[in-house]
């Protein structure tokens, strides 16, 4: 990966982040979102990490739908505008050029938590010695449970077959040599190398190209949950040789809660029927699929791994939302964001370097290893502090024991949002 810079000179007043807003050239995107209100004001909002704001252009685009309903009923499988037959196509382009993959090689489906079991199902091969599956330290809740419920189908102990990182005693992410070392360390022991991409908790960006190529090298499949990444962070999948990877869309995707999530799955194994998985009749080839064949042909690509038709309303928020990644460009967003996220990094050092407080930023310094979101490990008054910010329109988020996450998105944050956020967590902790 290529270093990267910061190439601003940061100051901490009002005057200077309105600057920073006029000069930036994503700074139109702000309004086409719907920002919420706190007491009649836009608020400070830092949780695009876990539900993204809602697309002014996403509530014609699911009427549209809604409305070839009502007119056309069943019809609208072939005759609505966006025939929904074939709808989870219409995404595919946007989804490849964020990811770093080719249209084939991605599909919207499901949601992230049932596309991490059915890619577990192709992917997660025990065999003889070669049964345990590697996690980053502290994965997210639900893809642990995943696992551990996949190593048991497989008559196995998770306790035994898990292997979790841990970082070094005082630190708090986990050094890409470090992780490397360990896939070596347990070689052929390893039948899946499974890591989020971002860390939900800590922020920490991992070097997928590397892990790849060292999961592959102790002869393992690698697969990433994108969760925390897709939207945020450059990605190469395909080049990368990546095997597979899930993500959900209401995040950084901006596509609405609960929205449809998505999967990955590399030229090299989607063209390969042979691969184990769970199948129903929306990944069997398109061409006989109303012939009702009695075998399962599956299409080629990732689309083959579909089960069910696809859910067309939340399709159609999460295209009207990728409509707007086509315009920004993933490049553009990730200047801007680094800038950002650096900004709110300098801004916080001041503060706490004027006021005394010593509250650290668990999340690596480097550009390359994060994306928007800084997770501050705060002290025992942390949860009065966090609750402040609420009361003052702040909207970010807690997690216990003491850590506020807050995420600067490039798409409608701004740098003025910034420095408010700064005044307000100042006068918070006095
Ligand atoms: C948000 C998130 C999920 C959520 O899973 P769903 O199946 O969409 O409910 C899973 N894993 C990670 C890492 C996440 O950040």
């Amino acid at each position: 990966m290529k270093t990267i810079e910061t190439k601003m000179k940061f100051e901490n007043n009002q005057k200077y982040a309105q600057e920073a807003d006029a000069q930036d050239p994503l700074k139109s995107f702000r309004s086409k979102f719907h920002i919420p209100q706190h007491k009649g004001k836009d608020c400070i909002y830092f949780t695009g990490n876990s539900l993204g704001l809602l697309p002014k252009n996403t509530e014609k685009a699911v009427l549209q739908e809604l409305e070839d309903w009502r007119k056309m009923g069943v019809e609208g499988h072939m005759n609505a505008k966006n025939p929904w037959f074939y709808y989870h196509n219409f995404v595919s382009d946007s989804l490849a050029k964020i990811v770093g993959a080719k249209p084939t090689e991605v599909v919207a489906m499901n949601s992230l938590t049932v596309n991490l079991n059915l890619m577990m199902v192709s992917f997660y091969q025990p065999n003889g010695n070669r049964k345990r599956i590697l996690v980053e330290n502290n994965p997210f809740p639900s893809d642990y449970y995943a696992i551990e419920q996949q190593i048991k189908f497989h008559g196995h102990d998770p306790e035994e077959c898990i292997i979790e990182l841990k970082p070094g005693s005082d630190e708090h992410s986990l050094s890409t040599t470090s992780i490397i070392k360990s896939i070596e360390k347990y070689g052929d022991e390893i039948a899946l190398v499974l890591i989020g991409g971002v860390n939900f908790y800590t922020g920490q960006f991992f070097d997928l190209e590397k892990i790849t190529t060292a999961a592959h090298d102790a002869g393992a499949f690698v697969g990433f949950d994108l969760a925390h990444a897709i939207g945020n962070v450059p990605l190469a999948l395909n080049n990368w040789g990546v095997d597979f990877a899930v993500w959900c869309t209401y995040k950084y995707l901006n596509s609405g809660p609960g929205s449809v999530g998505g999967a990955f799955v590399h030229e090299r194994h989607g063209n390969n029927p042979e691969l184990p998985r769970m199948s129903g009749w929306w990944g069997n080839d398109e061409e006989s699929r109303f012939e009702f064949p009695k075998n399962f042909e599956p299409q080629t690509g990732a689309a083959g791994w579909q089960m069910s038709n696809a859910p067309v309303l939340s399709l159609a928020a999460h295209k009207a939302a990728l409509e707007i990644f086509d315009e920004a460009g993933m490049q553009a967003l990730r200047e801007k964001s680094i800038q950002l996220t650096a900004y709110m990094e300098f801004i916080l050092k001041d503060i706490w370097k004027r006021s005394g407080v010593s509250f650290t930023v668990i999340t690596p310094k480097s550009p390359e290893e994060r994306g928007c979101q800084l997770s501050i490990l705060t002290g025992p008054d942390g949860k009065k502090i966090f609750e402040k910010l609420t009361a003052e329109g702040v909207v970010a988020d807690w997690r216990n024991p003491n850590v506020i996450r807050v995420a600067p998105v490039p798409l409608y944050n701004t740098f003025e949002d910034i420095y408010n956020f700064g005044r307000i967590i100042e006068s918070a902790s006095n």
